[in-house]
């Protein structure tokens, strides 16, 4: 993630509104890495949409440009930062039409096969506007309604015939006639599925691979799911991995800490409950002098290789009370049936995951079953622009009248651009997730320094 300077927790973790996109993408711009031209170009627009002494823009400017600086030039250059930073009073309006004629802002018509493509290349200086992303606009507002009721053809299962089959063509595995011509999960196909380690992390690495099979080309993916035995099933959302690394680093340098309230996976012997586990977790955006979260686990695998129930994965349930959570808890309806409740694992259950791992002291390589991969710094790097430097432009009819409306683009979206990217051949799981070696900073960025 990208913030002002991490001083205000609130704030860092709130995010962006076009407006502000714009903002930091303009001073973004001055940086020494991108050419005099451009450089010069953003300078002289800085000037027409701040109100911000001419002669301060100048500085800003020179001293951004200088990599050494002296601790004076620093508290200079952040005295300058603050004066431009996307929060200050100092901005004027923008017209957004100029900014696309000047470059600032990139139209394209929102269209899945080649945003993925453009979102990689294009520079933290520029905001791409799109009218949607591949589909209907979806407002941040009405994302729940939309996660709560995905088509079958928008999950990827991870326990489904698709990754499954793939992964027993791979491992050289005989499947059972049964399995492969009605894909109804038996004892006998989840034995050897155990015997040939089909760990989370195999499941999650075969459905990358499965993305990019054609029968996937024109299908847009926005969950990825874990059906269980009983027929209900679990959610899991790509972002969700990249916010709780974020958060959890977040954490980890402020001293919050991730407190298990009942069970003891959270220590190095730990795993004497195999049903439930609770935890407390810290929230990003403190609510009513309530800091915490609680996060409930039955059947939490074990996350190194050898544990006692390799395919606990499959029946782990995960819930949280925090608001966003429970919205997205659901009643599924199947043939004309309500069914039973649909979870979605968010990131504050999979910050427990990496609570766990730093506990136990679990190398990467080693976490075979770890259900929040560790998103690579790559990865990192391009879900940021599609945080901060995209933007959905469309029209409503509001009192009869057709008005403009811009929103970032929200949760719903970002899946479907991440797993858009997953189709692409040179995105490997390996690209996308393994990063061995320490966390650390890495995630958490500075937006103008
Ligand atoms: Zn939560």
């Amino acid at each position: 993630m990208r913030a002002k300077n991490y001083n205000n927790q609130v704030a860092s973790f709130t995010p962006l509104e076009p407006q502000h996109m714009v903002r930091v993408a303009l001073v973004e711009g001055l940086k020494p890495k991108y050419d005099n031209g451009e450089r010069q170009r953003y300078r002289r627009l800085l000037k027409d949409y701040t109100n911000v002494d001419e002669s301060r823009i100048d500085k800003l400017f020179d001293v951004i440009r200088t990599e050494q600086r002296s601790g004076q030039q620093e508290n200079f250059l952040n005295a300058l930062v603050n004066d431009v930073a996307y929060d200050s009073g100092n901005w004027k309006s923008l017209d957004y039409e100029a900014l696309k004629k000047e470059g600032v802002i990139i139209e394209h018509n929102g269209r899945l096969k080649s945003l993925a493509g453009l979102v990689q290349e294009t520079d933290e200086s520029k905001v791409i506007f799109v009218p949607s992303v591949g589909g209907r606009a979806v407002s941040p507002e009405d994302e729940p309604d939309y996660f709560k009721h995905i088509d079958w053809r928008s999950k990827l299962v991870l326990n489904g015939p698709d990754v499954v089959k793939r992964f027993a063509l791979d491992n050289g595995i005989e499947l059972p006639d049964n399995y492969l011509s009605n894909g109804r999960m038996t004892n006998e196909v989840l034995d050897l599925l155990e015997q040939n380690g089909f760990y989370f992390t195999e499941a999650l690495k075969t459905a990358i691979e499965v993305l990019k099979q054609p029968e996937y080309k024109d299908r847009v993916i926005t969950a990825l799911a874990i059906k269980r035995k009983d027929g209900t099933e679990l959610r899991l959302h790509p972002h969700d991995f990249l916010e709780a690394a974020e958060f959890y680093s977040y954490c980890l340098e402020h001293k919050a800490n991730i407190i298990e309230t009942l069970g003891n996976k959270l220590t190095q012997v730990g795993d004497k409950y195999h049903g439930a586990n609770t935890f407390a977790v810290p929230k990003r955006i403190p609510f009513r002098r309530k800091g915490f979260n609680k996060v409930e686990f039955h059947y939490m695998p074990d996350i190194q290789e050898d544990g006692e129930h390799p395919l606990d994965w499959m029946s782990t349930r995960a819930t949280c009370d925090c608001p966003h959570a429970l919205n997205m808890r659901n009643f599924e309806e199947r043939r004309g049936k309500t069914t039973r409740v649909v979870e979605t694992m968010d990131t504050h259950a999979n910050m427990v995951f990496l609570a766990m791992l730093k506990e136990k002291q679990i190398g990467i390589s080693h976490a075979v079953n770890n259900m929040s991969p560790i998103p690579t710094e790559e990865l990192s790097v391009f879900i940021d622009k599609t945080r901060y430097n995209l933007v959905q432009e469309f029209t409503v009819m509001e009192e009869n009248s057709i008005k403009t409306k811009r929103t970032r683009v929200g949760e719903v979206n970002i899946e479907k651009i991440i797993n858009e990217l997953a189709k692409n051949p040179e995105w490997t799981f390996e690209r996308m997730y393994y990063q061995p070696g320490k966390v650390g900073r890495r995630f958490l960025r500075q937006m103008y320094i």
